[in-house]
C-alpha cells in the first residue's frame, strides 16, 4: 500500500493555548502550498466546552477559497472514558472530519472497551495516534479484533509523525488485515507541516 507524503491529515492551528501563535489558517495553507501539499486536514483541538469552535470554522472556511491545497476541516476529539468522543455535538456530522485520540491515561480494559465505542462512532473519520499505554500491551488477536472493526466502519488509522505511532506490531497487523493508514504530522508549528522524516521507518514498513 502506498502513503501519499502529499496529504497532512493532522494539522492544529492557534485556537489552542499550546500551539505556535503564528499557526493561523492562511499560513498553514501559505506552507502546504510551498511544501507542495494537495491536501490537508485542519483539525484544531476540540472539548464539548469549548467556546471559539464557531469562529474557528469561519476563520478556516473563509481561507478555504483561496487555497490551492484541498482542506478538510475538523477536529481532533480526545475519546472518553465511555468511549464517547469530547466533541459538541453539533459538529459530529458528516460535515467535518473527525480525528479520534486518547489523551488520558486509562487502564487496558477501559481503553480497549473506549476504543472500540470510538471505532464504532459513525462521525468518526480517524483513529488518531494509536498505541496502548504505558505499563500494558496488546495481544496479536486483541489487535486484529481492532482491525476488523476498523475495516468494518470504514476508520483510518493515522500513522502519526508527532508521536511515532501506532507501534509496529499494531501496523504489521493492521496491513496484513488490509486496514486503510494515512498520514498526519500532528503540527503544532508551521515547520511540521507535511514533514514525516521521523517516520521513514514505519511508511517504508507499510509500503514495502
Ligand atoms: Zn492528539
Ligand atoms: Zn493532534
Amino acid at each position: 500500500m502506498l502513503l501519499n507524503k502529499q496529504e497532512d491529515m493532522h494539522i492544529h492551528c492557534n485556537y489552542n493555548d499550546h500551539s505556535d501563535f503564528d499557526l493561523t489558517a492562511s499560513n498553514i495553507i501559505r506552507v502546504a502550498e510551498e511544501k507542495k501539499l494537495t491536501r490537508i486536514a485542519i483539525t484544531e483541538h476540540v472539548r464539548k466546552s469549548s467556546d471559539w469552535t464557531e469562529k474557528y470554522l469561519e476563520d478556516v472556511n473563509s481561507q478555504i477559497p483561496k487555497s490551492r491545497v484541498k482542506i478538510l476541516l475538523g477536529f481532533e476529539a480526545k475519546i472518553l472514558q465511555d468511549g464517547e468522543i469530547d466533541c459538541p455535538e453539533e459538529y459530529l456530522c458528516k460535515n467535518y472530519f473527525i480525528i479520534a485520540s486518547f489523551h488520558t491515561k486509562y487502564p487496558k480494559e477501559q481503553w480497549y472497551s473506549s476504543l472500540i465505542e470510538a471505532i464504532k462512532n459513525p462521525f468518526v473519520n480517524v483513529i488518531g495516534h494509536l498505541a496502548p499505554e504505558i505499563g500494558f500491551s496488546l495481544t496479536d488477536s486483541e489487535i486484529e479484533k481492532l482491525g476488523n472493526l476498523l475495516i468494518e466502519h470504514h476508520k483510518i488509522v493515522e500513522i502519526n509523525s508527532k508521536y511515532v505511532r501506532p507501534p509496529i506490531q499494531f501496523i504489521n497487523i493492521f496491513k496484513s488485515q488490509g486496514v486503510s493508514f494515512h498520514l498526519g504530522s500532528d503540527a503544532h508549528s508551521l515547520k511540521d507541516i507535511g514533514d514525516f522524516n521521523r517516520i521513514n521507518h514505519l511508511i517504508n514498513l507499510i509500503e514495502k
